[in-house]
Order: C-alpha cells, then sequence, then structure tokens
C-alpha cells in the first residue's frame, strides 16, 4: 500500500442554479488574457445538451481516456508513435467552432439598435478575425438558451405566438446544469499522452498542472483528455488547464469558484487512497465496476492502520487531519450519494457529483419514489430526468445507485419539511431508506 493524498470536490448538483458566477470568477482571476478568450476552466453547461466543447462526450468523435487492449490500459488516441506521426493534424482536437467564438458585445446596440419582433438581433464581432459573426448556430448553453426552432420560427411569427410556442416548449422540458472543470484524475490520460513531459500531478495533493516552460504545444493533452479540460493559448502557443486553484488551496483556501458559489454545491476536501491498486482498477473489464472500483481506492482517514501507513508515506499531518473532515468522504464513502462522471473514461477522476433530485412534487410529498413493480425503476411520472440518463452519466448505466442516492435525498427532504415547514418530525421517510434521526441530523 503506498497513501498519497488528493485534493477532491463534490459538486451537489441539486443546488446548482446554472447562473454561471463560478465560470465568471475563475476566467476573470485565472484565464482574462490574450490566447484564451475562448478557454472556460470551470464552464457550467445544459443538460441534457452537447455541452462545451461540443459533442465532448462523444469518444469516438474525439478518441480520449483510455481503453483496454489486450487487458492492458493504452490511450484511446493510440500509440506514441502514431499520436507524433499525426502531430500537426491532430485529428482528434476540438477546434474553435467546437468551443465557441468569443466577441465583443456592442454595448451602443441597447440603445440604437431598432425595434423587432425578436430578441436578441445583434450579430456580434468575432474577438479572432475581428469580423461580423453572421451565422450563429450554437452557444455552450445553447439548450437553454435558443433551443428548439427559435430562430426559424422568429422569421414567421409574430412575437405573441412565438412567445406562446417557447413557454409551451419550456413548460414540457427539464434540464439541469453540469459545471466542469479539470477532475485531476487518480490517472490522467493528459500526463501520459504528453511527449515533453510537461504535464505532472503533484505528489502532495494530486492537483495536476502543465509546466509552462517543458511544454512545445504539441496538444497531445488536448485530444487524450476525455474531458476536454485542457485548452491551447494561441498566443503562448502552450497548454493551459484548470490549476486547482493551488495557490489558494496551499494556504487552506477553498478555490475561487468554490468560494464564489451562489449555490454553496461545492465542497472541497481531501482523500487519503492507494495509489499502488490505480492500474489494476482501472483495468477492470466490466465499465459497470469502474465506478465501484473507484470507491475502492480510497482508504479510511479514521482507520488507525491508514494514518500510520499514510505518516509513513511522508503524507503531512495537516493533510491526514483534513482527510479526516473531509466532506467528500461522507458524501462518497459513507452516504454514497456521490458519484464520479462517466468513470468508463477510466481515469479515475476526483471531482465528484450528486444527482439532481428530479422526482415531481407528488412524488416527493409521499417521502419514497413510486417504482414499477420491480421495485427499481422509478414510475415514468415520478422522476423529471430519466434515471437512465444520470447513470449513464455517472454510473457508468448502473441504475441502483443512483436510485438508492435519489432515494436518500427524498427522504432527508422530506424529513426536514416536516421539522421546518409542519414543526413534527417525520421519520417515516427516513426508515424507508434505513436511516435514523440522529443519522439525519448529523
Ligand atoms: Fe487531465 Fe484534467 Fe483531463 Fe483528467 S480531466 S485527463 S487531469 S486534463
Ligand atoms: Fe452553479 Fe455555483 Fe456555478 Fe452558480 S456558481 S452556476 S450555482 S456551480
Amino acid at each position: 500500500m503506498k497513501v498519497r493524498a488528493q485534493f477532491a470536490l463534490v459538486f451537489n448538483l441539486d443546488k446548482c442554479i446554472g447562473c454561471h458566477t463560478c465560470s465568471v470568477t475563475c476566467k476573470n482571476v485565472w484565464t482574462n488574457r490574450k490566447g484564451v478568450e475562448y478557454a472556460w476552466f470551470n464552464n457550467v453547461e445544459s443538460k441534457p445538451g452537447i455541452g462545451y466543447p461540443k459533442n465532448w462526450e462523444n469518444q469516438e468523435i474525439w478518441k480520449g481516456g483510455w481503453e483496454l487492449v489486450g487487458g492492458k490500459l493504452q490511450l484511446r488516441s493510440g500509440s506514441k508513435l502514431s499520436r507524433l506521426a499525426n502531430i500537426f493534424s491532430n485529428p482528434d482536437m476540438p477546434e474553435i467552432d467546437d468551443y465557441y467564438e468569443p466577441f465583443t458585445f456592442d454595448y451602443a446596440r441597447l440603445q440604437n439598435a431598432p425595434l423587432s419582433e425578436a430578441a436578441p438581433t445583434a450579430r456580434p464581432i468575432s474577438q479572432i478575425t475581428g469580423e461580423k459573426m453572421d451565422k450563429i448556430e450554437w452557444g455552450p448553453n445553447w439548450e437553454d438558451d435558443l433551443a428548439g426552432e427559435y430562430d426559424k420560427r422568429a422569421k414567421d411569427v409574430n412575437m405573441q405566438g412565438l412567445q406562446k410556442q417557447i413557454y409551451s416548449q419550456f413548460e414540457n422540458t427539464f434540464h439541469m446544469y453540469l459545471p466542469r472543470m479539470c477532475n485531476h484524475c487518480l490517472n490522467p490520460a493528459c500526463v501520459a499522452a504528453c511527449p515533453s513531459g510537461s504535464i505532472y500531478k503533484r505528489e502532495e495533493d494530486g492537483i495536476v498542472l502543465v509546466d509552462q516552460d517543458k511544454c512545445r504545444g504539441w496538444r497531445q493533452c488536448i485530444s487524450s483528455c476525455p474531458y476536454k479540460k485542457v485548452y491551447y493559448n494561441w498566443e503562448s502557443g502552450k497548454a493551459e488547464k484548470c490549476i486547482g486553484c493551488y495557490p489558494r488551496v496551499e494556504s487552506g483556501m477553498p478555490t475561487v469558484c468554490s468560494e464564489s458559489c451562489v449555490g454553496r454545491i461545492r465542497y472541497n476536501g481531501i482523500m487519503l487512497y492507494d495509489a499502488d491498486r490505480i492500474e489494476e482498477l482501472a483495468s477492470k473489464e466490466n465499465v459497470q465496476d469502474l465506478y465501484e472500483a473507484h470507491r475502492s481506492i480510497f482508504l479510511d482517514p479514521n482507520d488507525p492502520e491508514v494514518i500510520q501507513a499514510a505518516r509513513r508515506d511522508g503524507v503531512p499531518e495537516d493533510w491526514i487531519e483534513a482527510a479526516r473532515r473531509s466532506p467528500i468522504w461522507k458524501m462518497a464513502m459513507e452516504w454514497k450519494i456521490a458519484f464520479p462522471m462517466h468513470p468508463e473514461f477510466r481515469t479515475l477522476p476526483m471531482v465528484w457529483y450528486v444527482p439532481p433530485l428530479s422526482p415531481v412534487q407528488s412524488a416527493i410529498d409521499q417521502g419514497q419514489l413510486p417504482t414499477e413493480p420491480d421495485g427499481v425503476i422509478p414510475r415514468a411520472d415520478a422522476l423529471r430526468l430519466p434515471l437512465q440518463y444520470l447513470a449513464n452519466l455517472l454510473t457508468a448505466g448502473k441504475e441502483q445507485p443512483i436510485f438508492d442516492a435519489i432515494a436518500k435525498m427524498m427522504a432527508m427532504r422530506s424529513y426536514q419539511r416536516s421539522i421546518h415547514v409542519d414543526g413534527q418530525p417525520d421519520t417515516r421517510a427516513l426508515t424507508k431508506v434505513g436511516l435514523s434521526a440522529q443519522q439525519a441530523q448529523d
């Protein structure tokens, strides 16, 4: 056993309101520079939706992450030799249209624009080419900004009719927000792919960084990262990525996105894990076992043997203490309500997610998810986001763990409501998911 400490985060999707404050504060602090105008180390995308960059989840297009070949882990982007041969074309790399083209808003339009049937009518000016962008077909939050047939219908429907149509569409849709940043993976594909050895994972806290002096701009990290969270700075010719706000973390502060988060959805913490088991766990044949395997790499920070081994392996005392107090351990391991995103990419990501609670209110009022007779599948009228969709995002398709997490969160909500709204603690919902009132209070 080799004990290492890892900086980790949990995002509670149930609380994200899609305000983008996290993205904007991150941009102001870290990417407010020439060459990375299009880059959002932290972005918040609407889901179900195609995301940022476009279709990043589709590994058939972008060939990121790892795959098993003859039982051995291999980068999906191919061998080092074939990647070097592809170095100039790098076919698996998103282009500027796949992100979005940054533009300068023309504020004069606020006063000067003629009255029109449907807003917005402004055609922004590209920050890159300086030309008017005549055709805007997509943006990172397209699905909730201008989804459906808004543009097409705007031409031939009067405002009232158009509004009606949009509202009727929105009434029938449900989406969630998915904030994304680099996962500071335990098995990072970006590090493995770098021909210059410029990307590295820090021993002390697992934060993944790009050494700007060593980077030669090969961009293999961009194609290899399955989450598409490395960006090319076209001004400096180097790769850049989220640095886990390490200067803040080192002085005991949360990341800037966490500190500014309006919904308070972001939890920071330290996890202890066994670094000797990374390859074995990432090499699981069955992708559905991967998320459970990921869990099994973490070590109980309250176990005296683990603490002793951590000291032996040089984990500082204050990091061990931080691991003992970590909310990440509680949410991911004790309560089992947090999951790694796309564990099937095999990079062992360290940003975990609590699924959004999307049952309809009548289901919440009953204190449990009404199910089909098999007891596992929620009734179609009880969930607004299909269980299968969340399972594909967080557990490589396994539905039961997501179901259990949602049922637990519903029970907690029912219990808290009974205390704060009805003034009478009602533990019936808690009992159904095997929790006591004391556990709920903790
Ligand atoms: Fe590397 Fe971050 Fe991508 Fe993981 S998410 S592969 S650490 S860039
Ligand atoms: Fe969501 Fe928080 Fe970001 Fe707002 S600041 S979009 S609530 S993660």
